[in-house]
């Protein structure tokens, strides 16, 4: 269908109130339940053609974290749209007051390749729960993932409401020149600022789900929790999608005395959990492609780098696999220091003092995320008060995503705005202010004449 006749008919779709009604929303989240149990197998087949990902992280990734999540709104949505009721001050004596939560209208959804289901369907469900018509457009880099969505989502959901448009740049461009209620966006920061500049045009909102560089702070643990925390940095780091991901780890930052240690535990670490057959890594992703391949080799290529691999450092072209590789104390102006990774590289930097760490990050963009392992409290107040980040996870690594009850998105040059659970039914709604007076009483004070009288209050 043309893209006017498209929007046309998701506009008077919204018109006509239908994906307000609380029954129509529950019914939409009930389908994309359905359409994850029934097609479990095709959508691992196509995250195993894009990404090359295992069947196990696909569930755990994907679509366990969709059920759960579509299952939590389902369970929530009666209370999410109630309006809350708010005190007035005493001045406005007899009133109610309340807040109201009222769909946008029709809102334009963009994500990314990496998690091509979740990052789809995670705000679709925040966008139907809020009650708004919806245009999906996923990423054209995971082809068979986008084209799966494009032909399975009008099987189970309502077609006059939600569609998916599939493209590159050219329908991206072609979807931003709508005028749209909102726009929730997940990539990378260039491309948001020309989603910015074309929502601008409309005064649409926006929110911005993006990525940078994710530090870790590996401060002195026992050989017992060094144990368990290196076990999570390695399926944080090379378990979602073979780091290409915005809550990878990009870089650890650790004391010099403690960083041979940690390398000696990521090593075994990393055999035990991907093998050491570097032509069939069948537990990582592949690179989702050469372009991407090439951007990563070329992070390599500068000789002070790869004179700091301690790790690793394979790279299989023809399969698009890159081992997994641990760099020690590269140049901090390199350019593996300088963007984000997106890849299965792990920069490891040492410090004379962990607190070193504070100005470490300051001194960068605002991340996503920051971890950090330690059990001294001060170190985790200081972490808290004297950095800024999407958010922080003490002694774990991506787990956070997963919780329905935390916000998830960034600040500064890693995003802004926020979604999961409750927080994404906000993102999608306007929370409208209702007070409702009566006229039993009125204070004649407030309505002119003025004279001296009124002048003493
Ligand atoms: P990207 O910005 O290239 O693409 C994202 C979306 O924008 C895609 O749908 C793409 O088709 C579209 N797009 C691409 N070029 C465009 C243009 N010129 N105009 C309009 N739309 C355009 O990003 P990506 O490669 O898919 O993802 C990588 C980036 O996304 C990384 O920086 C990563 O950290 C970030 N990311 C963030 C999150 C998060 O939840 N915060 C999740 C995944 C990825």
């Amino acid at each position: 269908m043309e893209l006017s006749k498209s929007l046309s008919e998701l506009k008077q779709t919204f018109k006509t109130g239908k994906t307000k009604d609380v029954e129509w929303r529950k019914s939409q989240l009930k389908a994309l339940i359905k359409l994850l149990d029934d097609n479990e197998n095709q959508i691992f087949q196509a995250l195993e053609r894009d990404l090359g990902k295992h069947p196990v992280e696909a569930f755990r990734d994907e679509i366990g974290i969709l059920k759960k999540s579509a299952k939590f709104s389902l369970s929530c949505i009666d209370k999410w749209i109630s309006p809350t009721k708010k005190q007035v001050p005493l001045l406005f004596y007899p009133s109610k007051g309340a807040v109201q939560p009222e769909p946008l209208g029709l809102v334009l959804i963009f994500s990314s390749w990496n998690f091509p289901f979740t990052l789809s369907l995670d705000p679709l469900i925040g966008a139907v729960s809020a009650g708004n018509t919806v245009v999906l457009k996923p990423s054209e880099l995971a082809a068979e993932c986008s084209a799966f969505l494009a032909k399975t989502i009008p099987l189970y959901l309502d077609s006059k409401a939600i569609k998916v448009i599939e493209g590159g740049v050219v329908v991206a461009e072609k979807l931003l020149q709508q005028k749209w209620d909102k726009i929730f966006f997940t990539g990378n920061a260039r491309v948001a600022r020309s989603v910015m500049c074309a929502a601008s045009k409309h005064l649409t909102p926006v929110t911005m789900e993006l990525g940078g560089k994710c530090p870790t702070i590996f401060d002195s643990l026992s050989d017992g929790d060094m144990k368990v925390a290196v076990k999570r940095i390695a399926s944080g780091k090379w378990g979602p999608c073979s780091g290409q991901a915005c809550v990878g780890i990009d870089y650890i930052l650790v004391e010099h005395k403690y960083a041979s240690n940690l390398i000696d535990l990521l090593k075994k670490t990393i055999k035990r959990f991907y093998g050491e057959d570097k032509g069939n890594f069948k537990n990582l992703c592949k690179i989702v492609n050469k372009h991407h391949f090439n951007r990563l080799r070329n992070l390599l290529e500068d000789p002070a780098v790869a004179a700091s691999i301690v790790y690793g450092g394979s790279l299989d072209e023809e399969n698009l696999f890159i081992e997994p590789t641990i760099l020690l104390d590269p140049p901090v102006d390199a350019a593996i220091m300088e963007e984000e990774i997106f890849g299965p590289f792990l920069p490891i930097i040492t410090l004379d003092d962990i607190h070193e760490s504070i100005e470490f990050i300051n001194s960068r963009e605002k991340p996503l995320t920051i971890y950090a392992f330690t059990k001294d409290e001060s170190l985790k107040k200081q972490i808290l008060a004297e950095t800024s980040s999407g958010s922080v996870t003490f002694n774990d690594t991506f787990v956070l995503n997963a919780c329905d009850n935390l916000p998830f998105g960034g600040v500064g040059e890693s995003g802004f705005g926020r979604y999961h659970g409750k927080y994404s039914f906000d993102t999608f709604s306007h929370e409208k202010a209702v007070l409702e007076r009566t006229f039993y009483f009125e204070l004649e004070g407030r309505h002119p004449p003025w004279n001296d009288f009124k002048m003493q209050f």
